[in-house]
Order: C-alpha cells, then structure tokens, then sequence
C-alpha cells in the first residue's frame, strides 16, 4: 500500500540508532539544525508544541492574546492555552490556506503578544504583509510555525528568519524526523539565552526507559511503511489498535502528552542529525511530486489545485475535493493511502467553543474538502498514484 506519508529514514539513522550515547548528541543536532536552517540558535525540546510553549514564557507572555490560524494543527492553541496565554483564531485568507492576513492585523489591540504565522504544507505565508504588520506594531512578536515548511522561501526570503523565532516539528510524519521532537531557532542571542535557560530548568532528563521505548519505536517505524506491510500497519491504525503510537493529540480534551516536559533523548539527537542531511534530498523530491501533480491534475474536471507558488516546501500536496469521501474510499481499495490533514477547523472544536462552520466559512470547506496526495515518495509514487487513481 501507498501510504499518506512516510518518513525517510535509511541506512545512516538506522546506524545512528545503534551508536553509543554521547552527551553531546542533542548538541551535535541543535548546532546542524542551526546551520540548515540558517539561524544563529537551535534548541530541541520533546514536542515542538513544549517549544511553543516555552518560547511563549521565554517572552515574557502571559495572559495575552495569540493571534493563530483555525485552520492549523490543533497542539498550537493547546500550547497557547498551556502556556497561560489565550489563543485568537483568523480565518484563512480567501484561496489560500495560510491565515487571512488582513483580519489577524485588524484583530490586534493592546493585549496581543504574538502573531503565530504558520506556512501551512509548506506554502510560504505572505511576508510582505506581514513585514507591514510588525512595522505598525513593533510591540508583538512573530513567530513562524515551520512545523510544516522548515525552509520555504517567500520572494527569496526563508519564511524561518522572519520573526523572533521559528518553531518546527519533528515527529516522524515532518518532512525532517528525530522520532520524536521539535527545535525552536531564533537569531535573537538574548532570547536564546532565557528560552535555554526555561528550557534546562523544566524539561527532565530522560531515563533509560524512554530511551529503550524511542529504540523500539524506531525499530517498528522501518517494517511498519514499507509497502507490503503498510496495508497491515493502515488497518491496525484505522481499528484503532496502535494507539498513542501513532496519535498526536487528542481533539476531545485540551492535554499535552504524558512526556511533555521530558527531553528527547540521545537517541533521537543522533537519528535527526542523520535524517537532517537529506533535507536537501527530501525537498528535491516533493517538488518534484508536487510538478508532476500540477502537470497532470489540472486536466481533471473538479479538483481545485493548490495555488502555485514558488519556495513551496510541500510537507503536504492538498487537493479541494467537493466528494472527498468517495475518492479516499476510491483509493484505499486501490491500495493506496489519501490523508486528510488539517481535517478540521480548531474554533469549531467543542472544546474551542465549537463555533458555527459560518464563524470561520474558509477554514470550515477546507477542512471538509482537503485531500493530501503522498508526496514523499517523489516522482514514482506520484505517478503510480495518478495512473491508478485518475
Ligand atoms: C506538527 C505541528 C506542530 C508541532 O507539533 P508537535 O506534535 O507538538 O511536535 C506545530 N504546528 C503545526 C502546523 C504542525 O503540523
């Protein structure tokens, strides 16, 4: 089976997984994420959600207003909220799926800290705009949510370096995986040094155990998506039998992981550091998915396209669907996985108020009609999906 997503992982992170600890194997990975990312800092925290969390104490938030997307990974208001501080969600911009600009700036008022600006599936957010907004409100920060970009480039410009911070994550569904894990880089040296210090005095060390579970975990990843397998590792997921191993979050309640103020683990310092050298590679091989679905797809009556923009980074290649069910039912009997990330818009949550679709009218079609065709099987695996599909 086709899965949905799949980490790339190989020879050199299996290699790494089996190398003896040194203390410093998360330093080693913070200075390499540094550099790839081109920022002065890197800091690796358990979560990217943990460094959201404690960038926003870092800053001196508490009890202010963030301005975020509805249309986001749903740990983003959970770590605002964790955090003390309560999160103000923007709808989408009209045909896009980054957050409407224009409404985030009119939603500004003497009690907002942060905007959140995110690159939702690697398309890069507009920084003309928002380089306008923090000329005109130079009392809140930027922060970029690359969880999802990692180095996509507006005009040029790498959508990381436009802020106070970036925050990214790093679980083995990112485009860049430590197994677990998530880094949070900056240019600033001052919050460098208060965000490490929070960082060090929080965050546990982790114990033997974790240690060994993160092993175990890695050593079921590599059978787990390969293609033979995958059908068996998709149903064990569907029936719900893999549990919190392949469960982020969940949407019922506002709770962080058991493990969030635990450290990664030497373990996975020394897998990221590997997996990080084929960012280049990654990236090569999604744009050239993503190509090969705007050649072909845009033949096809109904399927509304991503808009194509250049320094796209596609963690994801979404497609609007209006009969979104009927293709994945479709696809699964062909073997092949389609995802549905983002599936919802966060303010209609029951526990984010459970707003009227009418409240956030973009983000609420985008979340019913959103379909991600795989991308990190570049070129090949698009074609196949295509040819059995379309
Ligand atoms: C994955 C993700 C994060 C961070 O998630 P963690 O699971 O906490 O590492 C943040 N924002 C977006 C948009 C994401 O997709």
């Amino acid at each position: 089976m086709i899965p949905r997503l799949k980490p790339t992982l190989g020879w050199s992170e299996f290699k790494a997984a089996f190398t003896l600890a040194k203390s410093d194997d998360i330093e080693n990975f913070e200075s390499d994420f540094a550099q790839v990312m081109r920022q002065k800092y890197a800091l690796a925290f358990p979560y990217g959600r943990t460094g959201l969390m404690i960038l926003l104490e870092a800053l001196g938030l508490k009890n202010k207003e963030i301005i975020c997307p509805a249309y986001t990974c749903v740990v983003v208001p959970h770590a605002i909220l964790q955090s003390g501080n309560k999160p103000v969600f923007i709808d989408c911009a009209e045909g896009k799926f980054n957050m409407d600009l224009i409404q985030a700036e009119e939603a500004i008022n003497e009690n907002t800290g942060a905007i959140i600006a995110t690159s939702l599936f690697g398309f890069p957010v507009d920084l003309d705009q928002l380089e306008k907004i923090r000329k005109k409100h130079n009392s809140v920060f930027i922060i970029q949510d690359c969880a999802h970009s990692f180095s996509a480039e507006w005009k040029g410009r790498q959508v990381q370096k436009e802020g106070i911070a970036a925050l990214f994550g790093l679980n083995i569904s990112k485009m860049v995986t430590s197994v677990f894990g998530g880094m949070v880089t900056t240019d600033d040296q001052k919050l460098f040094r208060q965000l490490k210090a929070i960082r060090d005095s929080r965050l546990k060390k982790p114990d033997k155990f974790k240690s060994f579970k993160r092993f175990v975990y890695l050593m079921l990843v590599y059978p787990a998506f390969w293609e033979p397998i995958y059908t068996l590792t998709n149903k064990l997921d569907r029936s719900g039998s893999l549990g919190t191993l392949t469960r982020y979050y969940d949407e019922s309640a506002i709770t962080m992981p058991k493990d969030y103020l635990t450290q990664i683990t030497a373990l996975e310092g020394r897998v990221g550091r590997a997996n990080l050298k084929r960012y280049d590679e990654i990236l090569y091989h999604r744009r050239q998915a993503a190509d090969f679905y705007y050649d072909t797809l845009k033949k096809i009556p109904n399927f509304i396209l991503p808009q194509k923009k250049n320094g796209s980074t596609f963690s994801h290649f979404p497609v609007l669907l209006k009969d979104r069910d009927k293709y994945i039912v479709k696809a699964l009997n062909l073997n092949i996985q389609l995802g549905t990330v983002v599936e919802y818009s966060i303010p209609e949550m029951p526990i984010y108020g459970g707003h009227s679709p009418k409240c956030f009218p973009r983000a609420a079609t985008l979340a019913r009609r959103v379909v991600n065709l795989p991308v990190c099987g570049g070129i090949s695996m698009a074609k196949k999906t295509v040819s059995k599909i379309f």
